[in-house]
């Protein structure tokens, strides 16, 4: 079994990741880029090693590179965080047949669930509701595309088997607009994912996003472990998210989570996963299953304790879960207000030197960071620098242990997206709870900096 694990990444997860291999006793290589030396979790890695220019391209998303890396350090397993290659079956299947153990699901898994259309169907089958739509690949067929798309109904989305990131995906509210939207979303696929396949499901006006977060071992065993409500978005990204969510029963939840429990059995699916739905009028529709940690995991851990990616490694490494359902209390809420490195007003990324970063802290504070005061934060990645986190007693307590907090936090240097957290733990739609996925944005467009544009003239 392995005694030294490459972290495959960068960024806050690179260093969550080294926490948990340090928290089990097990070395860790970090693998960086050119723009990516000064990386804390870089200088705390029993080895380093430099994989390529910034170009993400050619370093973190280059198997070859990272393999190379692995031989050369004397790894014996992989971690891919999330993004980069996270969710590559091919990069899954090039570490296992290079004798290294990829920290996630097999490769068959990652590829069943990374095809939209392939997934939809085994979830399907497995007993997950879904959104409504056509079953399987659209065909070229344009008579029958209409037939179908009469079917579903108007408005409906047209979404790319191979589509992630929010990418992929096109509206159509009128049959006339039908066949011009599959042939553009077809053609932008071919080129995006290599993959021109596109399917249409019922496009829901109003929805909340809710994911079930799921643990399963090689032995049979599989947990379930809560909810998050990831609703507060922007563009189809995250920005807030909490658990549990916001006025559903503990009843409808525990038994969405006991369902995808059963799925990841029937699948043979191990590791750490998350399904993702739709939640709208009471119901629950599937909409694809993420095969890796996300970014939101601590938010789960702070309800239930489980260290999820200390599981995952343990996972990898053959163990048993160290929890089974029974085990598991869900106590208080948790929520997780994502910090970027990006104008809170207009989004625009801020890459550059933090001068200064304090962070905050007292009860219920969790902050998962790779900043430093002096640390530059390059133009070349995601612009996510710091997740910050409370937990409370109640939802009520987790709000007032953040507005302390994001009144505490400091980042000098960059513009960040602080500023917007603050707005919205005071905005009464997020304080009700329980708003959908579009909330955000009517909120911006509503003018939630109004004051300041005002007080700036
Ligand atoms: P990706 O893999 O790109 O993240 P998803 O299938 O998870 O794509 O969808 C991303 C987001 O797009 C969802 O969180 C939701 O905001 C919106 N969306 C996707 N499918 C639908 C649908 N059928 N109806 C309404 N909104 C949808």
């Amino acid at each position: 079994m392995f005694d030294t694990v490459l972290i495959a990444n960068r960024g806050e997860i690179a260093l969550r990741v080294l926490r948990a291999c340090r928290s089990l006793g097990l070395k860790t290589v970090a693998a960086y880029s050119e723009a990516d030396a000064a990386l804390r979790h870089v200088s705390l890695a029993d080895k380093s090693i430099c994989i390529g220019p910034a170009s993400a391209a050619s370093s973190y998303l280059d198997p070859s590179r990272l393999l190379l890396a692995a031989r050369l350090t004397g790894a014996g397993a992989v971690h891919p965080g999330y993004g980069f290659l996270s969710e590559n079956a091919d990069f899954a299947q090039a570490v296992e047949e290079a004798g290294l153990t990829f920290i996630g699901p097999s490769a068959r898994a990652i590829r069943l669930m990374g095809d939209k259309v392939s997934a939809k169907k085994a979830m399907a089958q497995a007993g997950i509701p879904c959104v409504p739509g056509s079953e399987g690949a659209l065909p070229d067929d344009a008579a029958i595309v209409r037939a179908l798309a009469d079917e579903v109904g108007y408005p409906l989305i047209v979404k790319a088997a191979g589509g992630g990131g929010g990418r992929g995906m096109r509206i159509v509210r009128a049959a006339a607009d039908l066949e011009t939207s599959v042939a553009t979303t077809r053609q932008e696929a071919g080129q995006a994912f290599r993959n021109s396949q596109v399917y249409i499901e019922r496009f829901l006006e109003h929805p909340r996003h809710v994911e079930i977060q799921i643990l399963a071992d090689g032995h049979g065993n599989v947990v379930w472990l809560g909810e998050r409500d990831c609703s507060m978005q922007r563009r189809h990204q995250k920005v807030i998210e909490e658990s549990p969510a916001p006025h559903i029963s503990r009843e409808a939840i525990a038994a969405i989570g006991a369902r995808c429990a059963d799925a990841c059995r029937s699948i043979g699916y191990t590791g750490a996963g998350t399904f993702e739905f739709l939640y709208e009028d009471g119901h629950f529709f599937f909409i694809e299953m993420n095969t890796r940690v996300q970014v939101e995991h601590p938010v789960t851990e702070l309800v239930t304790g489980v260290d999820i990616v200390r599981e995952q490694i343990r996972i990898a490494q053959g163990e048993r879960l160290t929890i089974q359902q029974e085990d598991i209390r869900f106590v208080g809420h948790a929520i997780e207000c994502r910090i970027n490195a990006e104008d809170a007003r207009n989004f625009m990324p801020s890459p550059g030197t933090v001068s200064q970063w304090i962070a905050p802290g007292g009860p219920g504070i969790r902050v998962e960071s790779h900043l430093y005061s002096g640390y530059t934060v390059p133009p070349h990645y995601d612009s996510l620098v710091a997740k910050l986190l409370a937990h409370g007693a109640t939802r009520e307590e987790a709000i007032e242990r953040l507005k302390v907090a994001l009144a505490e936090i400091e980042i000098a240097g960059i513009a960040t997206t602080v500023e917007l957290h603050r707005k919205l733990m005071s905005d009464e739609g997020f304080v009700k709870g329980g708003f959908d996925i579009h909330h955000l944005e009517r909120r911006m467009d509503a003018g939630l900096f109004d004051d300041e544009v005002r007080h700036d003239r």
